[in-house]
């Protein structure tokens, strides 16, 4: 059976890129009826940032696609996070060393600086690795009573993985197909730390084996490690699970991946939630208004495409539709203006007391009743692609214009308006049934009956409602205001 895992690290918020990776691990897991696993990977203490794991459960949550089996949901390959396995990885150092598959190395920081900088000076680049190294000044430790006596004496160490020589490794990715590799080129990557951390890549691999994931499904910047990945499951002779490796994420432009600074840049948001640090809050797109659907569905469109015209698809047509064949190896340009496209189509999907609902919960201040509020989001979300744009669009309805929009009121008030507007105040005061229809049949029954043009009327009375020409239907509005708050604003633009 499919067992996927997301399994990021916690140094800090997750952003459209991790979002998406879980995304596809979800769907991948639920097309096959599989599970889908969290695992976190905090083997680096130093980027280690409290509050990230419990952002990034939250984020998940809100996303709908929550993780199975993980943190706090403890399956039989628990526990989840590799802090918590500290003491399994160490015996799989040592067995690779027994094996002649690792080794311990005791370079210092400064004599690889070294080597490094005599390969620059040569135009070349410095590949660490033991035939190199035994080529290069043939320091490298491998005798074993040596490397008894230097561990006993306190030195530094890090066991480093002996990676072959002379192979064309071909590897297989899911989404690019087949990927060949000389060897030759590979660093003899650190395994393990003399600290008792084991290194990603070592505690990486051992978990998807230990926990029993069958696909492997991440960004592309990972796709450098899959080689050593590879030679890991073959030096401890373990069937390696399917690679899939997702493309990159693109700036709006097209150029350069997308970074998480690029959204305070353009105005957009690219963490699901808001994140707060010392240095201020990243907005979030919860915060920003997006519902969590919208977020889904563009996200799954970045990189994968059903191959047709549909373009909205609940979670559940996406588990449905999703194929990783179907994910392009290209990078996939990350379009805000098409991300707040998606939001208003689910907008306006939701009906009334929903959007009323949500609206509520964002301003407390409001003190009208929900009745109330439902009827002022039946007029206006039409215009709103975000539930943050309903107070803007609708805040005449909870209070009197206090100024009027300047060039609207030298055009609307001429010098006979206050004639014509007192004579409206005495006809709206005389109306019983206060429904916009009737409203609108009385008023501009009496505007033309005066042979005169509606604009004479209709722009005075609009500005004195909403205090500029913006707005919905202004019948609708009177009817909801009611006839003395519609009174009272059209007296207060006469003073
Ligand atoms: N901990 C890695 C990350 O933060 C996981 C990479 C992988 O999925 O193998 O992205």
């Amino acid at each position: 059976t499919v067992r996927v895992r997301f399994a990021p690290s916690p140094t800090g918020p997750l952003h459209i890129g991790g979002v998406r990776t879980a995304l596809f691990n979800y769907l991948f897991a639920k097309k096959h009826g599989g599970t889908f696993v969290l695992r976190i990977e905090d083997t680096d203490q130093n980027r280690y940032v409290k509050g990230a794991e419990q952002y990034i459960k939250d984020a998940l949550e809100w996303c709908g696609f929550p993780y199975e089996e993980g943190p706090g949901k403890e399956g039989n390959f628990g526990p989840y996070r590799q802090s918590e396995r500290k003491h399994l990885y160490k015996e799989y150092a040592d067995r690779l060393i027994e094996e002649g598959k690792a080794y311990y190395a005791f370079d210092s920081a400064e004599s690889l600086d070294t080597h490094r900088k005599d390969h620059e000076a040569k135009g070349k680049t410095f590949i660490y690795n033991w035939h190199n190294r035994l080529k290069l000044d043939n320091s490298l430790v491998l005798d074993a009573t040596e490397v008894e006596q230097r561990i006993a004496r306190g030195d530094k160490y890090v066991v480093r993985f002996k990676s072959p020589q002379d192979e064309i490794l071909v590897l297989n990715d899911e989404i690019r197909g087949e990927i060949k590799i000389d060897t030759n080129v590979l660093d003899d990557k650190i395994l393990f730390k003399s600290d008792g951390m084991p290194t990603y890549h070592l505690a990486n691999i051992l978990d998807d084996h230990l926990m029993e994931i069958t696909h492997v499904i991440r960004g592309e910047e990972w796709l450098p490690s899959l080689a050593l990945h590879e030679l890991l499951y073959r030096a401890f002779e373990w069937k390696a699970p399917k690679f899939a490796h997702l493309p990159l994420i693109l700036k709006p432009t097209g150029k350069g991946k997308l970074s998480k600074r690029d959204g305070d840049k353009g105005g957009f948001p690219v963490f699901p939630l808001e994140w707060k640090t010392e240095d201020g809050i990243a907005s979030g797109f919860r915060e920003d208004g997006y519902l969590p659907e919208a977020v889904t569905n563009f996200l799954a469109f970045l990189g994968w495409n059903p191959g047709t015209e549909q373009e909205l698809f609940s979670l559940e047509e996406l588990v449905e539709a999703f194929d990783l064949q179907r994910v392009n190896k290209a990078g996939a340009k990350f379009d805000p203006e098409k991300a707040k496209w998606f939001n208003q189509q689910y907008f306006v999907k939701q009906d009334d007391e929903t959007i009323a609902k949500d609206f509520i919960a964002r301003h407390p201040e409001l003190t009208a009743n929900k009745e109330y509020i439902t009827k002022v989001v039946s007029l206006i979300k039409e215009r709103a692609v975000f539930t943050t744009d309903l107070w803007d669009l609708s805040s005449f309805f909870f209070e009197a214009p206090t100024e009027y929009d300047a060039k609207a009121l030298k055009k609307a008030i001429k010098e006979d308006t206050p004639v014509l507007l007192n004579e409206l105040i005495e006809i709206v005061n005389g109306i019983e049934d206060f429904s916009a229809d009737n409203l609108q049949d009385t008023i501009k029954g009496w505007i033309t009956s005066k042979e005169i043009g509606f604009g004479k009327v209709m722009q005075p009375l609009r500005l004195s409602l909403v205090g500029a020409m913006k707005g919905p239907d202004v019948f609708e509005i009177m009817s909801l205001l009611g006839k003395e708050e519609s009174v009272n604003r059209l007296q207060a633009i006469l003073n």
